[in-house]
């Protein structure tokens, strides 16, 4: 039925990733809309009590409560799961909300979990904060040096976790190595893939097992709602996700799911466009201050290894104007056009002090040991004219004698 084509597999699985993006996961009403329908309910109603009962036994298909499931969430999480080439895809309220899911699903007291040092703050704090309240043992690594995880595994270890690239030091994790190791002691990758999404980077085609997501950042893209998934194979997502995700209700809401939705339907042309202005901008960067670092530029320690997992290097990259936070300070304060805001994956352009925002809740020291330092800056290139984002950081620049 073409009513339904987006959510049938044998139609879907012939379809390339920018129809999947357009139209997978999509299931019409009766009405027949051309667009998603945005189903703003809490609850379902049943034609009889023997059907409400088929139900929640399982033995009948429908929906039952919006915590469970919700036919615009539902069209989101699929389209998700065929764009990443994962088997399913649970939605949730944020990308915290996906990270802290994914890990506390298949975690115990008594646990171990390898990760990466290099993360975005909030996921620092699962690891540093949060998991070892529960006797959930961690161990954080240089990400980029496989032999480390290697030296960290344990009898106990369950989990990998990291981010690649990392927020915000753009530190590139070897997906085929790393993961591979994971699978070699049946511990479960789980990869945090905000920042390349699967138009740039699918980590499941090099070993991972779970895939989880900020949707908040590229896949809204435009800055408008807060969401998250996390995707695996059918069996760990019924199996081992759900059981946390259903019971403890980190469920998306449909509005913000439908604009996602939206979101994804440019979201390739988006990062493809926003990788080129970032290249751009990175290069030109490159020539006035101390360090950029960008995947994309061949000055990158691990740009080549970049360029064999992710299609572009994105939209996101690191400086370090020298001086401390006078001069970083002072740069942001001397911009025009581009915005000082900590959010990224914008169509516009952002820029913000880590060392002062994202990870300000950091300890100084851990800071300061994945090279989050006073005089560091990360920018997000959004979709306006790249000469016209030169300009303004060329006269904020010079604001501060660079
Ligand atoms: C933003 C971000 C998160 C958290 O996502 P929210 O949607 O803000 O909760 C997690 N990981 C990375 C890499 C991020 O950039």
């Amino acid at each position: 039925m073409k009513r339904k084509s987006g959510q049938n597999p044998d139609i879907t699985k012939n379809w390339k990733p920018a129809t999947l993006a357009i139209r997978g996961g999509t299931a019409r009403s009766e009405w027949g809309e051309t667009s998603e329908a945005l189903f703003l309910t809490s609850g379902y109603s049943y034609d009889r009590a023997e059907d409400a009962a088929a139900r929640f036994a399982g033995e009948q298909q429908g929906m039952t409560y919006s915590r469970l499931q919700n036919p615009t969430v539902e069209m989101l999480e699929q389209r998700i799961a065929l764009l990443e080439g994962a088997e399913a895809c649970r939605a949730t309220a944020t990308g915290m909300a996906a990270m802290t899911a994914a890990l506390l699903c298949q975690l115990s007291a008594g646990d171990h979990v390898v990760a990466a040092k290099a993360a975005f703050g909030s996921c620092r704090w699962l690891t540093d904060s949060l998991l070892p309240k529960f006797g959930i043992e961690t161990t954080t690594v240089d990400g980029r040096d496989v032999g480390a995880w290697e030296s960290a595994i344990r009898p106990n270890t369950k989990v990998f976790f990291f981010e690649t690239p990392a927020n915000p030091t753009m530190d590139i994790v070897d997906l085929a190595a790393v993961c591979g190791l994971a699978r070699a002691h049946g511990i479960t990758s789980v990869v945090d893939n905000a920042f390349a999404t699967p138009s740039l980077q699918r980590p499941m085609n090099f070993g991972a097992d779970v895939v989880a997501y900020s949707a908040t950042k590229m896949m809204d893209g435009q800055g408008r709602v807060l969401a998250g998934a996390v995707c695996g194979t059918e069996e760990w997502i019924t199996g081992t996700l759900l059981p946390f995700h259903r019971n403890t209700g980190p469920t998306l809401a449909p509005f913000n799911a439908w604009v996602v939705l939206k979101g994804l339907e440019t979201l390739d042309l988006r990062i493809r466009r926003q990788s080129e202005n970032a290249l751009k901008v990175a290069a030109f960067l490159e020539g006035r201050v101390a360090k950029v670092l960008y995947p994309g530029l061949e000055s990158h320690p691990q740009h080549g290894l970049a360029m064999t997992q992710m299609a572009m290097a994105g939209p996101i990259f690191s400086l370090y104007v020298g001086g401390g936070r006078a001069e970083a300070h002072g740069l942001l304060n001397g911009l025009e056009l581009v915005d000082i805001s900590n959010n990224i994956g914008d169509s516009r352009s952002l820029m913000t002090h880590p060392a002062s925002t994202t990870h300000y809740g950091m300890a100084e020291e851990a800071r300061l040991e994945i090279g989050v330092t006073e005089d560091m800056l990360r920018l997000n290139v959004g979709l306006e004219d790249p000469d016209d984002v030169i300009a303004d950081l060329d006269k904020a620049l010079a604001s501060i004698g660079r």
